[in-house]
């Protein structure tokens, strides 16, 4: 099985990325981002509560993510593998993942980080606010409160992956297809 967590800052391309390298790979592409929207869209309980935190930028709690990963995970294990985009993004997430997969008998086999610099970011939410109408990507207040959570909680996370020696870290600047190049290749390697 191939198993790929794709990691960044908001607006970094994670998704984008994500749908190519799932389709070219064969894998199952698991956003909790996506999840999540689609509990609001459905005004389930779950989305009704989420919808109040991400709207401001901040994360939604462990329990529900990871609860939300592992029923992912059951339904599709006779596939080719994962990619993982916006999850773990908190330390609590990336233990309850590596749990679940030594579980499931399934390692990462590789933690790719796409670096962007802030303004870039904020130029890319700002017009994907304006496109999509997320209301998380439409304030500069937001937006800077996510930039806050990512430092804190989830950037972290890159020296928890490099202990284990799978993270490999390219820039996340540039063509959309000269980006995935880079990380189709860096997947190559491993497989
Ligand atoms: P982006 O790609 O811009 O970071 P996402 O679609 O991944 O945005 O996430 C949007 C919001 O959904 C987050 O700000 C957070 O509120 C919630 N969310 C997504 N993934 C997680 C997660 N793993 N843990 C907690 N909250 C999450």
């Amino acid at each position: 099985m191939l198993n790929l967590l794709l990691f960044g800052p908001p607006g970094a391309g994670k998704g984008t990325q994500a749908i190519k390298i799932a389709e070219k790979f064969g894998l199952m592409h698991i956003s909790t981002g996506d999840l999540l929207r689609a509990e609001v869209a459905a005004g389930t309980p779950l989305g009704i509560s989420a919808k109040q935190l991400m709207d401001k930028g901040i994360l939604v709690s462990d329990e529900i993510v990871i609860g939300m990963i592992d029923s992912k995970i059951e339904k599709n294990l006779s596939g080719k593998g994962f990619i993982f985009d916006g999850f773990p993004r908190t330390l609590p997430q990336a233990e309850a993942l590596d749990k679940l997969l030594s579980d499931y008998e399934m390692p990462i086999t590789i933690t790719l980080a796409l670096e962007v610099d802030e303004e870039e970011l904020y130029k890319r939410i700002s017009l994907r606010g304006k496109i999509s109408g997320r209301v998380d990507d439409q304030d500069r207040n937001t937006f800077l409160k996510r930039m806050d959570v990512y430092n804190k909680e989830t950037s972290p996370l890159k020296e928890y992956y490099k202990k284990t020696g799978v993270l490999v870290t390219l820039n996340g600047i540039g063509e959309i297809d000269e980006i995935f190049n880079s990380l189709s290749k860096e997947i190559t390697a491993k497989l």
